[in-house]
């Protein structure tokens, strides 16, 4: 693995205590009431970075009536949406001035490299902005044609209480295109995060409170999805569930909530496709490819684990992948310059070892990788960049979402086979296309099973563009107005003008 680029220093050094998280609930940050804690290894690392408080019903129990008596006393649903506006807004600002601090915590959580980490919290500081001007321009319906004696209007109100709960793989981000959403339209809520990565969710208390943000409407539990995770699910208060994580997991939240009838909107997995033709601009899609496949280690819901690639071009294009996997900065995350860091725990990398193992079996060719990395004075976990060809669409390899740094090549011979290959998933989160005809991409983009079609571009994403899955990747959306309309209940109010009502009853 000597052809690789590895990067083993650091430049920003690794803080000499653990963060000490801890639940915030209705304003108040506190441990957990059995005292309770756990310790968080970081992934690239191998030390203790954080020790969270863990939570069990009755910290769950605490935060929902905390949410409960914040919505129904209307101290954050019946402000203006300019006042609600004004307290997103100062929420932005301090991420902003934080995102040092957020990010340094993010990276030695997750394993993702810190110049990402800061990407991705000060970025998420324009979800909180974008989310803010929602709350200001939100408005409903009216119907001025009914006849001269009826009005009737469509009112937008917030839906109540909101569960959250989120994954690992992007902790702030998620959270960020969720919880503004929910407060922007109203609704008070109850957050868990990962029990991985529960540290910059819980930094975001803080803020919450310098903004001034009423107690009580957003509180943050942490522990595992069992209890704390079932408990937010099923809980007669609450009146939505909003997931972010595997589909198994957002399959049994399913279940809970739909007991009770509860709005859910679930952001799950995916095994999404770039579709590559001859006559685009090759080297453009191959810096695509490898960017889909080992932004995030590959542990992406949008990460491009499989491609189609026309059978013509199929070994030059591989040997482009390969070419420019060598050159991406692998290892130790606290460097700027690193690329891509660690796998989120020593379980995980072996379950993706397993599934490269398995598509070996299955007959299929390793191009490039295909084991554990040791980067020089690190203690963590890392995974070789990987390329797998000679992949047929039966393989698990090219089914199953992988999680990991494991690009997997299917080849197609006609535009029909493409589309039909890439329809080939329980999967539908996002799919993409490299194609100079725009005929051929318009075709692609309309008969493809995705929420998200890329054509000559991938994972471009902005808070205005709505995000989400069809098939086993998710139902509702999430960010831009149809995902603010998630955490919304419409409501039609009929009003007759003067007394013109005829009567039902005849009295003669
Ligand atoms: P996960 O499903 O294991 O956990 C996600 C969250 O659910 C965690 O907070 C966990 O504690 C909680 N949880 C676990 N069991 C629960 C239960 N029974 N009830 C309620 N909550 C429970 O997922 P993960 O490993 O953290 O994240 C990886 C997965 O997330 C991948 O499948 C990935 O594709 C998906 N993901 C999807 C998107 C998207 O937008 N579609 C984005 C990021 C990640």
């Amino acid at each position: 693995m000597n052809d690789l680029h590895i990067i083993s220093g650091q430049t920003v050094a690794l803080p000499a205590t653990a963060y000490q998280a801890r639940h915030f609930i209705d304003g108040v940050a506190q441990d957990s009431a059995d005292g309770r804690r756990s310790d968080r290894i970081s992934p690239s690392h191998g030390v203790v970075v954080s020790q969270a408080a863990l939570g069990s019903a009755v910290e769950a129990e605490a935060a929902i009536r905390a949410a409960r008596a914040a919505f129904d006393d209307g101290r954050w649903s019946r402000l203006s949406g300019k006042a609600r506006a004004a307290v997103l807004t100062r929420v932005a600002d301090l991420i902003e001035a934080n995102v040092g601090t957020l990010a340094v915590i993010e990276t030695l959580e997750s394993g993702k490299p810190i110049a990402q980490a800061r990407g991705e919290c000060g970025g998420a500081a324009d979800l909180w902005r974008y989310a803010a001007s929602l709350a200001r321009t939100s408005h409903g319906d009216s119907h001025n044609t009914l006849g001269a004696d009826i009005l009737a209007v469509v009112l937008k109100e917030p839906i109540g209480v909101v569960s959250i709960i989120t994954p690992w793989n992007f902790p702030f981000w998620i959270l960020s295109q969720k919880l503004p959403f929910a407060l922007a339209a109203g609704c008070t809520c109850v957050v868990k995060p990962s029990e991985l990565t529960p540290s910059t969710t819980a930094m975001l208390a803080g803020m919450l409170t310098e903004a001034g943000l009423p107690a009580g409407v957003c509180n943050i539990v942490l522990g595992h999805g069992n209890p704390v995770g079932s408990l937010l699910s099923g809980h007669p208060d609450v009146d939505m569930v909003t997931f972010t994580g595997s589909t198994a997991v957002g399959r049994t939240i399913t279940k809970v909530a739909g007991d009770r009838l509860k709005k859910v909107a679930l952001e799950l997995g995916g095994k999404n496709p770039q579709v590559i033709f001859p006559n685009c601009d090759l080297a453009g899609a191959a810096d695509a490819v490898t960017f889909g496949i080992f932004f995030n280690v590959g542990q992406c819901c949008n990460s491009s684990s499989r491609i189609i690639v026309h059978e013509k071009i199929a070994d030059d294009f591989v040997a482009r992948v390969v070419a420019l996997s060598r050159k991406v900065a692998f290892g130790n995350p606290l460097h700027p310059d690193t690329q891509v860091g660690a796998i989120v725990t020593p379980e995980h990398r072996e379950r993706i070892d397993a599934c490269v193992r398995a598509a070996v079996a299955a007959g299929a060719e390793v191009c490039l990788g295909g084991g554990s990395l040791t980067v020089p004075g690190l203690g963590g976990q890392f995974y070789q960049p990987t390329v797998i060809r000679g992949v047929t669409p039966d393989m698990a390899i090219a089914r199953e979402e992988v999680f990991g740094p494991v690009l997997a090549v299917l080849t197609f011979r006609t535009p029909e086979e493409a589309i039909a290959l890439a329809n080939d998933a329980t999967y539908g989160l996002s799919a993409g296309i490299w194609c100079d005809d725009i005929h051929t991409c318009l075709d692609f983009g309309r008969r493809v099973q995705a929420g998200t079609v890329w054509t000559n571009t991938w994972m471009d994403g902005f808070p205005e563009v709505t995000f989400g899955g069809v098939k086993q990747s998710g139902q509702g959306r999430e960010i831009g107005s149809y995902g603010f309309d998630e955490f919304l209940e419409v409501k039609s109010l009929v009003m007759r003008i003067g007394r013109t009502r005829a009567p039902w009853v005849n009295q003669a």
